[in-house]
C-alpha cells in the first residue's frame, strides 16, 4: 500500500456549511426544525424548479413516506428496477406491499420501458412505479412517464443518485408525482445523512412533514389518529445542506470532467466500456463505472484488487435485487430476448445481472488530483496489459 487513500466519492466541504451550522448554534436552533430546515427546503425546491419540498432524515425515509402518502399497502404491487441500491425497495416491504423487479435496458442501465410494459401485462393492477436514475444517468423518462400515464399508475422518482442531472432541460426528481433525493455521505452533495421529498403538490409535502414529526393531530394534548415517524431533518444538518447546495453545479461539472477523463484514457481499450449517459440528458456523472467486454479474461475483481493494492477505493456495481437472498420470493420481469423464471432459481439471463457480473465503479471523488487520476488510469491500463 502506498500514499494517501484515493476515495470512490467522499464529502467535499467548502466553508459555507460551517457558517450555516454556526448560525444554528448561535441561535440555539439545535433541533429537528428551524430556519435552516425551512430555507434548505425552499432553496432546493427553487434550484430544481419544483413547488415544494420536505427535508427528512434520509432518502430511504423519503421513499417510505412517498409510499405511505400514496396509500400503498398490503399486497399492492410496486414496480422497482432490479439494478439499484436496496434502499429503493426496502420501504415497499415496510408497507407490506410487493416489489416486482424490472430489468434494466443496455442504453441507460435503468428500468427497461419494454420490460415495464411486460410487467403491466402480468400485473395490470400494479399501484406504483419507482424509477431510479442510476449513477446519475437519466432513465428513459419520456417512455416511462407515458407508460405510467396510460396505465394510470403513479410514478415515484428515486433521484438519490441524480441530484443535478437534467432530462431535456428539467431536473430529475421533478418528473414523478413525488421525487426523492439523498444527502448521504458519498452522494454528490451531502449533509452527512439526510433526504428530501419533493412534489408540485403542497398537500403531499405537508403530509410528509406531518408524518415525519410523529403525526400529531392539531390538538394541544398529544393526540394521534395515524401512525407517525421520527423522520425530520435536523436544523444542524440542514445548515450543511444549504452550504453544499451552493456548490451542486460545480460538483456536477467536476464529476463530468472525471467521466470525460476516464473516457479519453480508455478509448483505445476496446475491452472497456464506461456506463452509458443519456443523450437526452445532462447527467451528473455521480459515479463513473466501467464494464469489461464479454469474453475478455480480465475480471472486475482483478481490477478492483489491483486498485485496492495501491490504496484506491472502488465498488462493485449494485447487486441486482432479483439476485438478493432477501428478495428471492419476488418476481422479476425482463425485456424481450431475455428470460426469467424466478422465484424458482433457474438460470436467468438479464441485462442487470450481466452489468453486475462485468462491471465496477471507478473512483469518482471530485477532490482527486490530476496525479491521482493518472495513477488510477495507469493501474487499470496495466491490468489490461497496456
Ligand atoms: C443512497 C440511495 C438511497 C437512500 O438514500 P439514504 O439517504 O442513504 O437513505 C436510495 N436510493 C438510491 C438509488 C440510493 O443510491
Amino acid at each position: 500500500m502506498s500514499g494517501k487513500r484515493i476515495y470512490l466519492s467522499s464529502p467535499t466541504m467548502h466553508g459555507e456549511e460551517q457558517a450555516f451550522v454556526k448560525e444554528a448554534f448561535d441561535t440555539n436552533w439545535v433541533a429537528p426544525l428551524g430556519p435552516n430546515v425551512n430555507q434548505f427546503e425552499k432553496e432546493l425546491a427553487d434550484h430544481v424548479g419544483i413547488g415544494h419540498a420536505a427535508a427528512l432524515s434520509a432518502g430511504t425515509a423519503a421513499i417510505h413516506l412517498a409510499l405511505r402518502i400514496l396509500g400503498i399497502g398490503k399486497g399492492d404491487v410496486v414496480f422497482v428496477p432490479s439494478l439499484t441500491f436496496s434502499a429503493t425497495c426496502n420501504p415497499v416491504v415496510y408497507e407490506n406491499a410487493t416489489p416486482v423487479f424490472i430489468d434494466s435496458e443496455e442504453d441507460t442501465w435503468n428500468m427497461s420501458p419494454q420490460a415495464l410494459e411486460k410487467a403491466f401485462e402480468k400485473y395490470p393492477h400494479a399501484k406504483a412505479v419507482i424509477v431510479v436514475h442510476l449513477y446519475g444517468t437519466c432513465a428513459r423518462l419520456d417512455e416511462i412517464t407515458e407508460i405510467c400515464k396510460r396505465h394510470k399508475v403513479t410514478l415515484i422518482e428515486d433521484a438519490a443518485e441524480s441530484l443535478g442531472s437534467t432530462y431535456k432541460g428539467k431536473y430529475t426528481g421533478t418528473f414523478g408525482k413525488i421525487g426523492i433525493y439523498s444527502f448521504n455521505g458519498n452522494k454528490i452533495i451531502t449533509t452527512s445523512g439526510g433526504g428530501m421529498l419533493v412534489s408540485e403538490d403542497e398537500e403531499i409535502t405537508k403530509k410528509a412533514t406531518f408524518l415525519a414529526t410523529q403525526a400529531r393531530d392539531p390538538a394541544r394534548h398529544y393526540q394521534h389518529s395515524q401512525i407517525g415517524y421520527n423522520y425530520r431533518m435536523s436544523n444542524v444538518t440542514a445548515g450543511i445542506g444549504r452550504g453544499q447546495l451552493l456548490h451542486l453545479e460545480e460538483h456536477k461539472k467536476l464529476k463530468k470532467a472525471i467521466y470525460a477523463g476516464y473516457r479519453e484514457a480508455f478509448q483505445d481499450i476496446e475491452e472497456i466500456r464506461l456506463n452509458p449517459l443519456n443523450p437526452d440528458g445532462d447527467d451528473n456523472c455521480w459515479l463513473t463505472c466501467m464494464t469489461i467486454r464479454e469474453g475478455c479474461e480480465v475480471t472486475p475483481d482483478q481490477v478492483m484488487d489491483a486498485l485496492e493494492a495501491e490504496n484506491i477505493e472502488t465498488r462493485p456495481i449494485w447487486k441486482p435485487m432479483h439476485l438478493q437472498p432477501v428478495f428471492e420470493q419476488c418476481d422479476f420481469v425482463t425485456g424481450e430476448g431475455f428470460w426469467s423464471d424466478l422465484p424458482t432459481g433457474q438460470t436467468i439471463k438479464s441485462v442487470s445481472g450481466d452489468i453486475f457480473a462485468r462491471g465496477l465503479c471507478l473512483p469518482s471523488d471530485i477532490k482527486n488530483t490530476k496525479e491521482d487520476m493518472e495513477k488510477i488510469i495507469g493501474i487499470v491500463r496495466g491490468v489490461f496489459g497496456r
